[in-house]
């Protein structure tokens, strides 16, 4: 079983480890930020709720997001593990979370908090670009991020936009948030065994070699 879950402020690359990590173990990406732009997107009944509150960059309220990953890691796709992408996010979802897996006798295997300094965050926000259909992600301030094709994804075709929330304006908000609601929760973790700061200020690469280090041969070192 690989239960995953990151603990990372916005642009430190949880998305990308997530489909990463997700391609070599083959289990599946969960990112509940897409997850909430699709019900924005099908102007579902949550979506028409939690628009204004996203673009904002505020977290969106517990209940809601409790129960769309509930509907989600029931799935069957789910029984080998997963890849929580952007949960939990503050300490009330951690603490449902641990009592949910509990009920289950599950637990989590891998908490990794990808550690990144706020000037690089901001640098990444602003370049970033995301694909419309797969949500890959790509930047193009720097060159080995580039998609080959301006304004296409390159490995699905599909149109790279810049998210509503990657602006300068709403990166301050977002990273106030974080330093509010999710940063805590190192704290929450930190003495648990399977907690591994990764840091995440070099290149996508570096940073997937010491997941993989973690997850393979249970160190950051080979
Ligand atoms: P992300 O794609 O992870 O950057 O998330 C984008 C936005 O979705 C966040 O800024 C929040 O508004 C919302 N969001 C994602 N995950 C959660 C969560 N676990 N709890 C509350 N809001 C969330």
């Amino acid at each position: 079983m690989k239960n995953i879950i990151f603990i990372s402020p916005p642009a430190a690359g949880k998305g990308t480890q997530s489909q990463m990590i997700s391609e070599k173990y083959n289990i599946p990406h969960i990112s509940m930020g897409s997850i909430l732009r699709n019900e924005i997107k099908n102007f579902s009944e949550i979506g028409k709720r939690i628009k204004e509150e996203m673009t904002l960059g505020s977290l969106i309220e517990d209940s809601t997001i409790v129960e769309l990953l509930i509907k989600r890691i029931s799935n069957k796709d789910c029984e080998k593990g997963y890849i929580l992408d952007g949960f939990p996010r503050n300490i009330n979802q951690a603490y449902i979370y641990d009592k949910l897996l509990d009920k289950d006798n599950k637990k989590i295997d891998y908490i990794f908090y990808l550690n990144l300094d706020k000037e690089e965050a901001y640098k990444r926000i602003i370049g970033r670009l995301t694909c419309n259909d797969c949500q890959t992600v790509y930047n193009d301030m720097f060159e080995n991020t580039k998609p080959k094709k301006i304004g296409i994804c390159d490995k699905c075709n599909g149109l790279l936009i810049k998210r509503k929330d990657d602006s300068v304006k709403i990166f301050e908000k977002r990273y106030q948030t974080y330093l509010e609601e999710t940063e805590p929760l190192i704290d929450y973790y930190r003495h648990q065994n399977n907690y591994y700061e990764i840091d995440s200020g070099l290149s996508k690469e570096y940073t997937f070699k010491q997941i993989t280090n973690i997850i393979d041969n249970g160190d950051l070192n080979d």
